[in-house]
């Protein structure tokens, strides 16, 4: 039967496939691997699985003749539990099927069917049963861990799908059907592995519009819809749906006539894409000659790659972060981080990259397990430059390499999230050290523009203070609306009264640019207005000449900047910032 799931628009396009979802764990690979690899495959499990069977025969003859009170009746009954789920006519079958069937690797074939069997443990009358679903996971994870120690065969990822854009149903059956995910939640590590990914689209049950997972998905450039609240629990494994990431939709199981339209849709988007490509090589100048600068937002060095393909004439932003992320608490070393911003800076070719200090902490930990539930408002605490300033010997090592890699092309440096005068002053002294270091080190650095993000409504008032201390300003979007309305970027139900066009954001924003014009001062905006069509002309009118965005949606940018005339737009910006409600005239 088919039915509609409602949620945010995140990631524009259309993506059909089948749903994969992912049982609580996204930390294992998903590869495709090819016909020849699936007997050696399906060995890798048998054996992780074997291995956990005699793991467990070990114990259970370590705890024979021990006394009831080292190895007590529970720990025996359960590890017979857990044999006898590990020899699980299931559990096997339906491992061999996704492996043989959909040509998935070992640790995704594993988790699938976990998921799936979960369900059904989900849906037992009986509570004891229902309670096995744990051990379940248990056994699942065990095999898994054992599999990590072995070494991989198939190298990932050797294929990536032609994905989303994409093909049609009459592959149904065979393995070259996209795979779109659903899960209950993605943190931006969980994201940025499925950079290389084979999924065409995802949906996720929490999450904002503004959240850095919707962020990276965009950058992803596959559709994808956040926030709708019980998708995980609502599609099966293997359901056919549609990811409307225009109107942020999911459509399960859609009837032939649905599927055709959207199947419309898809084509009608390629088309799209295919003419904004034909803009790539033109300037961005307006209809009364203005040059705009149109900039790329990236994660990962190798990011740049996509930033020159749209055209862009540099990177905006860095989210450095990233290189931080997923790495069990042990942080890239200075050397590390040079190799990393160098790469950018050389995969830029000259052009500049503007490279920000490392910002995490809210909907941004390191990995999961340093997720911040701790304190009640992560937001509002230690994030960004707060948490690089608590840890300077961290800061610095970060400071040097980026100093480093100016060596090596244009660079400028951001600070995210200052409020301070004072927290200013310390950031720049750090700097200042850091080169004395390199000084003293004899090492090679290159000069650097230094800039502030405008993400605070505080320093979007300060931003004539700011400008005596930065040689630019970068306006920080999301994080200056959450700030200015209170509302958490990351969090679904208060996602209506997220809004970009509120007046009291349009006036610090107009106010910043105005400050940096006045003083003849670059000024940017690289949150997420910036990459929106339906504000280009309001950011132009406001005297906004420094765009930045993801890759995707820089053509679409372009060609409003084309057809715009800023004189013209001036006066009519001037009128929607006055206005108590400049939705309405922004329609
Ligand atoms: C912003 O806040 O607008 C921004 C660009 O930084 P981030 O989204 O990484 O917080
Ligand atoms: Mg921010």
């Amino acid at each position: 039967m088919t039915f509609a799931i409602h949620g945010l628009p995140v990631a524009r396009g259309i993506a059909i496939g089948r749903a994969v979802l992912m049982a609580g764990r996204v930390d294992v690979a998903h590869y495709f691997i090819t016909p020849d690899q699936i007997e050696a495959e399906i060995a890798r499990v048998r054996a992780g699985r074997d291995a956990v069977v005699d793991e467990i025969h070990r114990l259970q003859q370590t705890i024979t003749g021990m006394g009831p009170k080292e190895a007590p009746h529970e720990l025996s009954a359960l590890l017979d539990v857990h044999l006898m789920l590990l020899q699980d006519q299931d559990l096997i079958a339906g491992v061999k099927h996704w492996i043989s069937e959909r040509l998935y690797n070992a640790e995704w074939a594993l988790t699938t069917q976990l998921e799936a069997l979960s369900r059904q443990f989900d849906e037992m009358e009986d509570e004891y049963l229902r309670e096995r679903k744990a051990d379940l996971e248990q056994v699942a994870e065990r095999i898994l861990r054992y599999m990590k120690g072995v070494a991989t065969p198939a190298a990932p990822p050797p294929a990536r799908r032609p994905a989303g854009r994409q093909q049609d149903l009459a592959l149904e059956g065979t393995v070259d059907v996209p795979l779109v995910l659903i899960a209950h939640d993605l943190s931006p590590a969980d994201m940025l592995q499925f950079k290389q990914s084979v999924f065409a689209g995802f949906v996720t049950d929490v999450g904002g519009k503004t959240s850095h997972t919707a962020i990276v998905a965009r950058s992803m450039d596959i559709p994808a819809v956040v926030g709708a609240r019980s998708a995980s629990q609502l599609v099966r494994q293997d359901d056919w749906v549609i990811i409307d990431g225009d109107a942020g939709v999911m459509i399960v199981d859609p009837s032939p006539i649905i599927l055709a339209e959207y199947q419309f849709k898809q084509r009608q988007a390629e088309l799209e894409r295919g003419r904004l490509g034909r803009l790539r090589h033109t300037p961005a100048v307006t209809l009364d000659g203005e040059r705009i600068e149109l900039l790329a937002n990236i994660e990962l060095p190798d990011d740049a790659a996509a930033a020159l393909a749209a055209g862009a004439v540099g990177v905006g932003l860095f989210r450095s972060e990233f290189l931080f992320m997923g790495r069990q608490g042990k942080l890239p070393d200075e050397e590390e981080q040079y190799q990393a911003y160098r790469r950018a800076v050389e995969g830029m070719q000259g052009l500049p990259v503007t490279i920000r200090t490392i910002d995490v902490g809210a909907d941004k930990p390191l990995d999961d397990s340093r997720r911040d539930d701790a304190h009640l408002n992560p937001a509002l605490g230690l994030r960004a430059i707060r948490w690089s300033l608590a840890d300077p010997a961290m800061f610095l090592t970060q400071l040097r390499a980026i100093l480093r890699a100016a060596a090596h092309g244009k660079v400028n440096m951001l600070i995210p999230m200052l409020a301070h005068v004072s927290e200013i002053r310390h950031t720049l002294s750090l700097i200042d050290f850091a080169r004395a270091e390199l000084d003293n080190r004899g090492q090679v650095y290159g000069p650097i523009d230094i800039g502030a993000m405008i993400e605070i409504p505080a320093a979007a008032i300060m931003a004539r203070t700011f400008l005596q201390y930065f040689d630019f300003l970068s306006v920080g979007t999301n994080d200056l609306i959450q700030y200015t309305l209170a509302i958490d970027r990351a969090d679904e139900s208060v996602a209506h009264l997220y809004d970009p066009a509120h007046p009291a954001v349009l006036r610090l924003l107009a106010d910043t640019i105005a400050a940096c014009r006045e003083q003849g001062k670059p000024v940017s905006v690289c949150g997420e207005m910036a990459g929106d069509v339906d504000f280009t002309r309001l950011l132009l009118g406001m005297g906004l000449r420094s765009f930045s965005m993801h890759p995707a949606q820089l053509l679409a940018v372009k060609q409003e900047v084309l057809h715009a005339d800023t004189a013209r737009l001036s006066p009519w910006a001037q009128e929607v910032i006055a206005s108590d409600e400049p939705a309405k005239r922004l329609a």
